[in-house]
């Protein structure tokens, strides 16, 4: 370049300067675009120069710009908080030559205030004197925000924390080694200046020693485990104290992983549970010695349940077997009478005391099948003719074309249940008096089945004891005998079949207690009839193979079932049908008369199926004597129930004659 001084001429017609017009005008873009304020300040001339659009990002406008451009006004758009340390901040700059670097808030044109970041600096000439000050301004509303609430969580979670006493750990992988806070230790009785944590020695290798043996390999475990994933830990784990007592600690935590899967860092927090663990322990145990003390009781009341049934059913068995004889005086008969009802009102007793034991220690079992509710209905009402006569009281049904509808329980404690309800509709009740079972369907997915009667009604200051066991709400001064646990079992079975139990009652008035069962489909009968049949074919009647005469001993307490039976023996004229009435009764004729063969009915008051078969089996007499049993419990299992028993067959109701001929055929001597 040559020393002549250059016109403008020059200037405007050199390329270079063009280039260096553009790039001047390209950062002035750059720079105005941004947001920033970009500046310098002469002190000589106390004259601020500006570049970018940060006043106008604050609002203000070209008006504003002389102001602006004299330091002596800026301290006013400084907030009056801010102002000393910012001028003490130039001071020290200019003091120090260190750069500037400051923040504080500035007005804006609406007089709200922005965070503002200064950063500057200066160059001193060569005397040693700053002429310039040059640096920028930027908006961190923003950022500062950010800061505060992350300043505020920090401190919330401290404040937490502390509150919470929880201790809080972190682990790190660079640096190697764990730190705990000082809560951690003082959980388990330390403190920061103990001499065990000031040894140098590794810290969690000294937390690690005091861990209890049993539950270290589950600690390491848990806690070499979480480093490979990201998903929260939580173990409770037993540790000794300063004064080696057991302490109990819940460690939660998560680890942070690299992107390659590496544990990075790990923290969480501990939890002194130690008084909650004791307090667990103690309601556990307690828990348990109830649960012992309840199964003691149960135990205790089902053991003696059947030890009093046994000589029980003996009593009311000779009883019974007096009655058939016909010497007895008038006199001996009634006394004979009063020995039976008081036995039976003992055996009705005892049993129910067994099913309570036995639902109270999760013994009873039941199977959920379908089951036809005006079967079940019209059972009971059969069953319960003879007590609501002898009370003089009407039962009717009202099956509200329901007839076909089924539910799912099961079948013997459906018909348990219903009963007990009617029994007491009948007891409590005055002569002349109405007990009535009616079906309902609420909706598609219930069935209801109603006890309504007319009686007494239970007083309202008696209604929520109703349910409970050996209360009988003052009933027990009346003449009315009971135990009072009837409607609680009554209400456990039909809890257990998935129902509810529920009443309603006027004193004076009458009672409704109703049951509320989910109901099935009716399609499953097809299942039932087809257990039932075992899929013969049933428009003939199958052959008798059986010639030589013999004798069939029928225990039966249903007249309807016997003169259907009787109906069919009197085809072979070689058969020779007897009936027994009553378990007893058959067990007396089994022995005396010993028969070929013996079908057993299952629901026989008093005694039932099973118990009378184990009689049979146990007497060498009667012992080789085949015995069918015959049930309306017709699902699969009952079946196999029948036949695990010692039955030699099971057969269901309503009878199948090919059945019966083919159990016939095979069970008695055929041709002599
Ligand atoms: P109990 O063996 O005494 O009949 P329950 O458990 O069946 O025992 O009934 C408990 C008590 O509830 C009865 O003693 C009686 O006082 C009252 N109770 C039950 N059912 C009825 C009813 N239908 N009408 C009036 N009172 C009833």
């Amino acid at each position: 370049m040559s020393s002549r001084a250059l016109t403008d001429n020059d200037l405007a017609s050199s390329a270079d300067v063009r280039q260096l017009q553009e790039a001047v005008a390209h950062y002035q873009r750059v720079l105005s675009g941004a947001g920033y304020g970009f500046w310098e300040w002469d002190l000589e001339k106390q004259h601020i120069h500006w570049l970018g659009d940060f006043w106008v990002q604050l609002g203000y406008g070209e008006e504003d710009a002389p102001r602006l451009q004299d330091p002596n006004y800026m301290p006013e758009y400084i907030h009056p908080d801010d102002r000393e340390p910012v001028l003490e901040a130039v001071r020290q700059h200019l003091r120090t030559r260190e750069p500037l670097n400051v923040a504080y808030r500035i007005r804006k044109a609406d007089g709200e205030y922005v965070w503002n970041q200064l950063r500057a600096d200066s160059r001193p000439n060569a005397q040693g004197r700053v002429r310039y000050i040059s640096g920028v301004n930027f908006d961190i509303t923003e950022l500062k925000k950010t800061e505060d609430a992350l300043r505020e969580s920090e401190a919330r979670q401290k404040r937490i924390i502390q509150a919470s006493n929880d201790g809080i750990w972190e682990w790190y992988a660079e640096q190697g080694g764990f730190h705990f806070s000082a809560r951690c230790w003082e959980h388990i009785g330390y403190t920061e200046a103990d001499d065990v944590l000031n040894e140098g020695v590794d810290r969690l290798q000294v937390w690690r020693s005091r861990i209890h043996p049993d539950d270290l390999p589950r600690f390491d475990q848990v806690l070499a485990a979480h480093m490979k994933t990201e998903e929260p830990f939580d173990i409770e784990y037993r540790i000794y104290g300063k004064d080696n007592s057991v302490y109990w600690i819940r460690a939660r935590g998560r680890a942070t992983l690299s992107q390659d899967g590496r544990a990075l860092r790990m923290s969480g927090t501990n939890m002194d549970i130690t008084h909650l663990k004791h307090a667990e322990e103690k309601v556990v145990k307690a828990k348990e010695q109830a649960e012992k003390a309840n199964r003691a009781k149960s135990e205790f009341l089902s053991s003696m349940s059947h030890e009093l049934r046994t000589p029980l059913n003996a009593i009311l068995g000779y009883a019974q077997l007096f009655g058939y004889d016909g010497n007895l005086s008038l006199n001996q008969q009634e006394n004979l009478k009063e020995i039976r009802s008081a036995g039976e009102h003992l055996l009705q007793l005892i049993n129910d005391v067994l099913d309570l034991a036995r639902i109270e220690s999760g013994k009873l079992t039941i199977s959920l099948e379908p089951v036809l509710v005006s079967r079940v209905v019209e059972e009971c009402m059969t069953l319960m003719q003879t007590e609501a006569d002898k009370y003089g009281i009407r039962l009717c049904v009202s099956l509200n074309d329901l007839g076909e509808a089924y539910v799912m329980a099961d079948n013997v404690r459906l018909k348990q249940a219903l009963m007990n309800l009617v029994s007491n509709g009948i007891k409590y009740n005055r002569i002349g008096g109405r007990v009535e079972v009616v079906v309902t369907q609420p909706d598609t997915a219930r069935v209801c089945i109603s006890v309504v009667d007319d009686g007494f009604g239970i007083p309202k200051d008696y209604q929520s004891k109703v349910f409970e066991p050996f209360n009988r709400l003052k009933a027990e001064f009346s003449k009315v005998e009971g135990s009072g646990v009837g409607l609680v079992i009554t209400k456990q079975l039909v809890e257990i079949m998935l129902g509810s139990l529920d009443f309603t009652s006027i004193e004076g008035q009458g009672s409704n207690f109703t049951i509320d069962l989910p109901s099935v489909d009716g399609s499953h009968q097809d299942l039932m009839s087809e257990s039932r049949s075992g899929r013969q074919d049933k428009s003939s009647i199958g052959e008798l193979v059986v010639r030589e005469s013999s004798r069939v001993l029928y225990v039966e307490d249903n007249r309807s079932n016997i003169r259907l039976m009787e109906q069919f023996f009197s085809r072979y004229p070689q058969l020779q049908l007897d009936i027994a009435e009553e378990a007893f009764l058959g067990i007396y004729k089994a022995r005396s008369t010993l028969p070929d063969m013996i079908i057993l009915d299952i629901n026989l008051p008093g005694m039932d199926g099973f118990e009378a078969l184990s009689v049979l089996k146990q007497d060498p007499a009667t012992a080789g004597i085949p015995v069918v049993g015959l049930s309306a419990n017709a699902m699969p299992h009952d079946v196999q129930r029948g036949r695990d028993s010692g039955f030699e067959d099971y057969l269901t109701k309503p009878l199948d004659i090919n059945q019966m001929i083919g159990v016939l055929n095979r069970l008695l001597p055929p041709d002599a």
